[in-house]
């Protein structure tokens, strides 16, 4: 009796089960493990609440006659309660041999292991985030680094040129515009790089004032034109739009962006067309390319910092997957949405909404 007592109060389930797999002697844990009265569960098969599968495997384990071990296996299962309901549950089983090696019948031990098996899943889903964060970062450095050597081998070789050659003056003014224009490039880099941090942590404040997006439209317009000759870049501007409150350097910085973004992703060439108009109490502009285009299960990543598509064709476009980050975060800034849609091999599609505000409507 004393170890009945024991067995009666142990915090583990406890059962004897037979070689038939029924169970015998459950203890009152182990009732209450399975949500089902001790008298129920007397010659109750196992595959009641754990699946055939896990059943078979342990049992499976046994040889039949054995003098000198006492073996135990034990397995995880996702088990089923009386009412039906699932949880996870550890449970081993020891032979218990007669004297001549043959099973006389099984020890049983059943544990709940639901709140560590599902925060074992939580721990192991944060740690699959931080790895994937921690790989964005290290493609993110390591293409920085790319485009910090390009640009520099640039300068290096235009700058050597100057310094050991006789140059027509012509051809002073043609190098020293591509040293110019790699030194743009580093130094939109690094704005890029220091912007995000800065505007994640409310760092930067708005400069808003009334604005008309055109007239940002097509400045911005003028300056992707003269940087490429394989695309065209079309307007479609709805007149008279009503003001909105911006920052014109920011709002500049979107459409740079959304601009340079479809003339590198559109390799081939191709028509880029912008296009402003007034809908829903919004000033919705949207910049239209006939390029790569972008797969679907992408679309919900793309505005993540670093996040970077990269297939065969995109793999060679040099990038550092912020733009569209800080892009997102400059127009959510100004109380505004901004969404993508693409299909790839035709072409994508940007779309950014400003808020009108009331005084204007
Ligand atoms: P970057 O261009 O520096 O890589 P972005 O944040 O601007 O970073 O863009 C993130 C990713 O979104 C790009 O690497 C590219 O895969 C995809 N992308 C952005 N704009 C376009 C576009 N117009 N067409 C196709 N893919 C695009």
């Amino acid at each position: 009796t004393t170890l009945n007592q024991v067995i009666d109060h142990a915090p583990e389930g406890v059962a004897t089960i037979t070689l038939g797999r029924r169970l015998t002697n459950p203890n009152p844990r182990l009732a209450s493990i399975l949500g089902a009265p001790s008298q129920s569960l007397v010659g109750a098969p196992l595959h009641q609440f754990i699946p055939g599968d896990d059943v078979e495997r342990v049992f499976g384990g046994f040889g039949p006659v054995d003098v000198t071990a006492t073996e135990t296996f034990t397995a995880d299962s996702q088990a089923r309660r009386a009412d039906g309901s699932e949880f996870w549950l550890r449970w081993s089983a020891t032979a218990i041999r007669k004297l001549d090696g043959a099973i006389d019948y099984f020890m049983g031990m059943f544990e709940d292991i639901t709140a560590k098996h599902e925060a074992e899943e939580a721990a192991g889903a944060t740690l699959a985030q931080l790895e994937k964060l921690n790989r964005l970062k290290s493609e993110f450095v390591s293409s920085v680094s790319h485009e910090f050597r390009t640009a520099l081998v640039g300068i290096q070789g235009f700058s050597e040129m100057l310094r050991d050659t006789e140059l027509e003056s012509g051809e002073v003014h043609e190098i020293a515009s591509d040293i110019n224009n790699d030194a743009l490039r580093l130094n939109r880099l690094i704005t890029e790089m220091l912007d995000l941090d800065r505007m994640e942590a409310g760092r930067i404040r708005l400069d808003l004032k009334p604005l008309h997006i055109n007239d940002l439209v097509r400045e911005a317009v003028e300056r992707a034109r003269v940087t490429t000759t394989k695309h065209s870049v079309a307007t479609d501007l709805q007149p008279n739009l009503p003001m909105v409150m911006g920052d014109s350097d920011r709002l500049t910085q979107v459409l740079t962006n959304l601009l340079s973004n479809a003339i590198k992703y559109s390799p081939d060439g191709g028509e880029i067309l912008v296009r402003t108009r007034c809908a829903n109490l919004a000033v919705e502009t949207d910049v239209a390319d006939h390029g790569l285009g972008i797969p679907p299960e992408f679309i919900s990543r793309l505005f993540g910092r670093y996040e970077r598509f990269e297939d065969k064709n995109a793999g060679k476009i040099i990038g550092t997957g912020l733009g569209l980050a800080i892009t997102r975060q400059i127009v959510e800034m100004h109380g505004g949405k901004i969404a993508v849609e693409s299909v790839v091999g035709s072409g994508s599609e940007f779309k950014f909404s400003l808020p009108i505000p009331v005084s204007s409507m």
